[in-house]
């Protein structure tokens, strides 16, 4: 089976590509944030202290992460709740990077993830996805993209989700986010040298999709 990986910073626009990607080659779309994001919402609903690994394995045990798949795109369930909409905000947001960064929680996500993507062609997107879950897959993508574009990006999102938060606060978590994802020492986030970079800080959505298909087809070519 097929798996293409995807990484890169926050708001570089994974997601979007993932998503259409899957969509074209007819493969399983999976948000691998989405997942850690689910389980920071748990963690802040149930008040666990991320000091304390006795509370994190037992609250763990209850977390189930999947998703449903509707006419939108993927909808991210936590235990049977829809919660996509939900860990898109701020409180999640500001969290999820120091929650990412716990051994458990990463072992138990990537497990999810290669269960979830097992008997499929896959596109999944995240921060290890080729350096960690997938360092097999037959496609590596690291994106990047110029701060100034990722921040107008995700403010553009959560305005479209009904949000309006200031440019400040978003590049601020952005920066956050990124320098502790870079230097967590379990699966940091880095570029696997096998992966194609691309800066899409001047393409289209349909641009950037048109070039990343071109290379899987050519993969697919090959193997
Ligand atoms: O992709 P998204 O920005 O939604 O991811 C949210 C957070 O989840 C990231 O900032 C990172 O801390 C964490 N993450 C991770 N490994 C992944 C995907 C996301 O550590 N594969």
């Amino acid at each position: 089976m097929f798996q293409i990986a995807i990484d890169g910073h926050s708001s570089c626009g994974k997601s979007t590509l993932a998503r259409a990607l899957a969509r074209e080659l007819g493969y399983i779309y999976i948000d691998s944030g989405a997942m850690y994001r689910a389980v920071t919402l748990f963690f802040l609903e149930n008040q666990v202290d991320l000091y304390d690994h006795t509370m994190i394995q037992q609250h763990l045990g209850q977390v189930e992460v999947s998703f449903s798949l509707v006419e939108t795109g993927n909808r991210t369930i936590l235990n049977g709740r829809d919660v996509e909409d939900r860990i898109r905000e701020m409180d999640v947001a500001a969290k999820v990077s120091p929650v990412a960064t716990i051994p458990e929680v990463r072992r138990k996500m990537v497990q999810r993830q290669r269960e979830l993507a097992k008997n499929h062609g896959v596109v999944m997107d995240g921060r290890d996805i080729g350096t960690v879950v997938f360092p097999h897959a037959a496609l590596k993508i690291f994106l990047t993209a110029t701060v100034q574009r990722r921040v107008e990006r995700r403010q553009l999102q959560l305005f479209e989700q009904g949000h309006i938060v200031d440019y400040e606060d978003i590049l601020h978590n952005l920066y956050e986010r990124d320098y502790i994802d870079s230097t967590r020492s379990d699966s940091p986030l880095m570029r696997s040298p096998e992966a194609i970079v691309i800066d899409n800080s001047n393409l289209t959505p349909e641009e950037q999709l048109a070039i990343c298909a071109l290379l899987a087809r050519h993969r697919m070519e090959m193997h």
